[in-house]
């Protein structure tokens, strides 16, 4: 499949969200390229310089435990301000009078609340919010503190910032973007991949004309005057990073789907200068996708409450917990940002080392989505993943140069980590797979909160019973992908005779141990046989069944590969060509045959009194065939081989030991 970008570019003069996309033809279907957008996404929000500004993301202590965060804020998006009063509720883990949050010192905290009191706090130069208790807080003692703030979240190096505020299509529109490091540039919390809420209440006041979107449920709406009080609610573990804000003129459609037990709801947000129905098609997506990913992944994460997809115009989409929001209604757009509901969002990566879980899974997501869904597209677009990956010879999965923003956000966490949940499937079996995928998502170290790539092999060692140590440490940490060169020849039986050389793309690995599927195939006939490959050189005798004219490697991509070749040898075609050797046999006596005619044969060997000292039964599938006679254990002296089989073979040989 020829490949094409089509650049879509809506420029404007003042700050607007802009909506520029890359989309690639696969199969007809137009495919939004995600890496490229998220990876923009977060570009334009930090001036395409990387993360250096917040690198150090985090101050925020550990000496305690959040549970539960009231967030109250006032927003207009005709205005870029922010007002908010944040009640995080903790546990302390360790006994002290100081607890530290993260929130950017641009921002300015006019007091804090603790037991009803107003108590001492200062802003630190590292974007800390220090909070000093009148006494020290006792291990385990429940506390809560109200951070009453407001201020102009910053614009970093760009015009958008971590929150967007300005006109998306001539509308005034706020937009927040957290991932990875950029919460704490809008309210006070833990801005790290520590410490999950266990639940969050979100409320936004705004100017009625505007509609807010957030995460959970909208459990009521109270109006003031020409302002609305929207009430959120979401009860389940929630990364601070997920945590989300869309304020425009929104149409909201609601449709729903049977999950389990019950009619979960769908939301779609769409922006009022949309086309009332354009997203009709995301909606009936997502209603798809729901039951599927729950069949294959456990159950949607989230499912006692909603799945809401809202318009936005940062790039490419996010996948805010309970509700992504999405530049278009791409097909892979939408089953990536509802994927990462499991992979990301329940399941949250531990560190921006292990993005790769998230994104390597919910582009595998877009693969499932089209194999259940689109079929005809699933290869196509698997290949122009392949291609993509394999055009530089090296990069691994897992970085350690978290604020490198193309690094991080680019094709090697993308589809080579989607190609490698790929290849693990393959390497595990379907049913193997799902079962281990769904176990990582339930297990009780990692489910609704942190995992780290040891995590996930763990658990699909406990599942499959494999050690996968080759598989990741290959795969994941180090670099580059094989090249198959296959010979191979058949016999007059039809037995093809393969060699499987392999040379890498990348010094770090020496040879990748895989399953890789043979297709033998004629004008009117093909199979596929699948040879387990544990070093250059090996071979293999397949019963392929029919005379074949080609062989394809790994036909239908399983394996990350590039420039694979395959060359015919002729065979050679006399029957039962018989070779003994060597004789005199001091040690092991080889017998060889040459496209046999006969299925059966007896190896017999007599000494000289006519005793019979060995003896083995064979049947033999037409394939050319070797054995040996360990000669050692006899007495020196001459021996009489026979070799019978059921119609042609007949034959004595003397044999000197
Ligand atoms: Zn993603």
């Amino acid at each position: 499949m020829k490949k094409w970008y089509a650049i879509l570019l809506f420029t404007t003069t003042c700050v607007q969200a802009q909506e520029r996309v890359s989309t690639t033809m696969i199969g007809g279907q137009p495919m939004v390229n995600i890496a490229e957008l998220e990876k923009r996404s977060h570009l334009k929000l930090l001036g395409g310089q990387g993360g250096d500004g917040i690198a150090a993301h985090s101050v925020a202590t550990e000496n305690f435990d959040i549970h539960y965060y009231q967030c109250d804020w006032t927003l207009n998006p005709e205005i870029r301000y922010i007002k908010g009063n944040i009640t995080p509720h903790f546990i302390m883990k360790q006994a002290s009078d100081s607890i530290v949050f993260d929130l950017v010192r641009v921002l300015t905290v006019d007091s804090v609340l603790f037991r009803g009191n107003k108590i001492a706090f200062y802003q630190s130069a590292e974007n800390g919010l220090v909070i000093k208790f009148p006494a020290a807080l006792s291990v385990g003692s429940k506390g809560a503190v109200t951070i009453c703030y407001q201020g102009v979240p910053p614009n970093l190096t760009s015009p958008n910032g971590n929150f967007f505020q300005g006109l998306h299509r001539s509308v005034y529109a706020i937009y927040t973007l957290s991932e990875p490091y950029g919460s704490s540039v809008w309210w006070p919390c833990k801005n790290g991949l520590t410490d999950k809420a266990d639940s969050i209440d979100i409320s936004v006041t705004t100017p009625s004309i505007y509609t807010p979107s957030s995460n959970g449920l909208l459990e009521r709406e109270e109006r003031d005057g020409d302002q609305t009080t929207s009430h959120f609610k979401h009860r389940y573990p929630i990364a601070t990073y997920l945590v989300a804000l869309a304020i425009t003129k929104y149409i909201v459609d609601k449709d729903s789907v049977m999950l389990g037990d019950r009619k979960m709801p769908v939301l779609m947000y769409t922006h009022i200068a949309s086309k009332p129905d354009y997203y009709k098609p995301a909606t009936a997506q997502v209603i798809q996708c729901l039951p599927k990913f729950s069949e294959l992944f456990g159950m949607y994460p989230f499912q006692k409450e909603h799945y809401a997809q809202t318009q936005w115009g940062l790039g490419g989409g996010m996948e805010h917990q309970t509700n992504s929001f999405i530049v278009d209604r791409w097909n892979n757009l939408v089953a990536h940002e509802l994927g990462h509901q499991w992979f990301g969002n329940k399941v949250t990566c531990g560190s921006w080392s292990d993005l790769w879980l998230n994104e390597g899974f919910a582009t595998y997501t877009e693969f499932a989505y089209y194999e259940h869904f689109m079929p005809s597209v699933h290869l196509s677009y698997i290949a122009s993943m392949m291609n993509a990956i394999t055009a530089s010879p090296g990069g691994s999965v897992y970085t350690t140069d978290t604020t490198n923003y193309n690094r991080l956000f680019g094709p090697l966490t993308y589809y080579k980590g989607g190609l490698v949940v790929h290849m693990l499937r393959w390497v595990l079996g379907d049913e193997v797979f799902h079962k281990g995928v769904r176990a990582y998502l339930d297990d009780p170290a990692v489910k609704y909160g942190y995992a780290r790539t040891g995590d996930l092999k763990r658990v699909m060692e406990q599942v499959s019973g494999k050690n996968l140590d080759s598989f990741f440490d290959k795969w994941i940490y180090k670099e580059g992908y094989p090249s198959y060169k296959l010979t191979w020849s058949q016999n007059n039986n039809n037995w093809a005779s393969v060699k499987l050389n392999q040379t890498t793309s990348h010094s770090s690995v020496a040879f990748f141990e895989m399953p890789v599927a043979l297709k033998f195939k004629n004008a009117t006939r093909d199979t596929i046989l699948v040879v387990d490959h544990r070093f250059s050189g090996q071979t293999f005798a397949l019963n392929v069944g029919f005379a074949a004219d080609t062989v394809l490697i790994d036909p239908l991509l399983k394996v990350i590969s590039k420039g694979n070749t395959t060359t015919k040898e002729a065979a050679p075609t006399t029957a039962d060509q018989l070779k003994i050797y060597p004789n005199p046999a001091p040690d092991n006596l080889q017998i060889a045959l040459g496209n046999p005619t006969d299925k059966t044969m007896v190896i017999q060997l007599f000494n000289t009194t006519g005793q019979l000292v060995y003896q083995r039964k064979l049947n033999m599938a037409g394939n050319d065939e070797q054995w040996q006679i360990p000669m050692q254990q006899y007495p020196k002296g001459v021996y009489y081989l026979r070799l019978k089989g059921e119609k042609n073979i007949d034959l004595v040989q003397k044999i000197l030991h």
